[in-house]
């Protein structure tokens, strides 16, 4: 049996397991103190005011988008290059979704066809509501540069960051809502730290938090000064004042992400000692190794290369292949949303985006986590080699 090694991978130690034992032993298993020492110990490491957890990144972008107001009439705009959920948010509050082409050398949302596509709109009459940037891969977008236009067009934003805490942009920490109305956090096993499922929202406004709040868990308030008045006699210490859902992190999850917050910035540490080494044993070989923004510090979510196909004899499919039949996970981030069967029910065609096309054609996700091993990365590089040059 061959020995695989995964594109990302979760690291649990002894106390992020004794964490959870502790909450399994204790009076509460979910809607105890666990979740909100979790989200304050993100707000205060990330700088922003409030924090709502949630049992995923995808319900948090969900709330989140229901909390800026979007709804049937109303159009949203992401990045091509992301997972399905920055863009299904919008379409679970039946608005339309639109996608901005990216940048060449960071794979983020191009902020000068976002500002063409908005000249365009606005003659149109379709201007979004809401603009939701990617921080791909952990490296931030030009979030002043998307902010301004957010100011001139009269849109809001929510930073898709699941794949970049403990990143920083402009040596500040992501999260901290500086250039967005509210930032999304995801904690799914593959990312930066884990609680095994979950999400959370963040904000400065005040308003937003306590509407993201009520969305989590059914539209509840147990808030006195939120509730109708009732008669006095009345015993019930809470009230339904709107539709929400049950979409509460547990108690279980936040230990295991709360004890994991203790090892973060040494996980993107290693994550940046990681791709340094890639950066060197690459140098050399025909493909285009992650460039770094100098206004970023990546959370280094994912190590993408890009085949330079014309000095490559093979196709990105069979490179693939090789690496995989090595027992080599590599992985392609991503498909370009609108190019899912799915979306083709919004008549939605090949070639919307050429640059993000032209990344889909060549990406690959190399083998990136804190526990990776020299001798693995050696492999990877390596079989790499192998595939290419072979
Ligand atoms: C993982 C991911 C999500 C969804 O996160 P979940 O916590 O699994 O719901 C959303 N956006 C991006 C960019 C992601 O990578």
């Amino acid at each position: 049996m061959t020995v695989t090694i995964p594109y990302g991978r979760q690291d649990i130690s002894d106390a992020d397991i004794q964490a959870v034992v502790d909450v399994l032993k204790s009076d509460y298993l979910t809607q105890g103190p666990v979740v909100p020492a979790f989200e304050k110990s993100i707000a205060d490491y990330c700088g922003a005011q409030y924090s709502i957890a949630v049992n995923s990144a995808t319900s948090a972008l969900h709330i989140a988008c229901l909390a800026l107001d979007v709804g049937p009439n109303d159009i949203v705009w992401t990045t091509p290059i992301t997972f399905v959920a920055s863009s299904n948010c919008a379409l679970y509050c039946g608005a339309r979704i639109d996608f901005v082409d990216i940048d060449s050398r960071t794979y983020n949302m191009s902020v000068q066809c976002l500002e063409e596509k908005l000249v365009r709109a606005e003659r149109t009459g379709n201007l979004p509501k809401v603009v939701i940037p990617v921080h791909l891969c952990g490296q931030p977008c030009d979030m002043a540069g998307i902010h301004a236009l957010g100011q001139k067009y009269g849109f809001k934003i929510i930073e898709d960051a699941s794949h970049a805490i403990g990143g920083k942009y402009r040596g500040e920490p992501i999260g901290n809502c500086r250039y967005s109305d509210i930032t999304i956090l995801s904690f799914h096993p593959v990312k930066i730290i884990t609680a095994g499922e979950g999400g959370m929202a963040l904000t400065n406004d005040v308003k937003v938090a306590k509407r993201m709040n009520l969305l989590r868990s059914h539209g509840i308030t147990s808030d006195a000064e939120d509730m109708t008045p009732q008669a006095p006699e009345e015993i019930w210490n809470y009230q339904q004042i709107g539709l929400g859902f049950n979409y509460r992190m547990t108690d279980i999850h936040a230990a295991l992400g709360l004890s994991q917050m203790q090892r973060l910035d040494k996980f993107v540490n290693k994550r940046h000692i990681i791709a340094k080494r890639y950066e060197e044993q690459l140098s050399g070989l025909p493909v285009i190794t992650p460039w770094q923004h100098m206004d970023s510090y990546s959370g280094f979510h994912l190590y993408v290369v890009r085949l330079k196909l014309e000095e490559i004899d093979k196709s990105q499919k069979e490179i693939f292949n090789v690496l995989r039949a090595a027992g080599i996970l590599v992985n392609l981030h991503y498909i370009p949303v609108y190019r899912q069967p799915y979306y083709a029910n919004f008549g939605f065609k090949a070639g919307l985006c050429p640059e993000a096309e032209q990344y889909y054609l060549e990406a690959i996700s190399l083998p990136m986590y804190p526990a990776l091993t020299e001798g693995q990365q050696d492999q990877v590089v390596a079989v790499l080699r192998e595939a290419i040059v072979a």
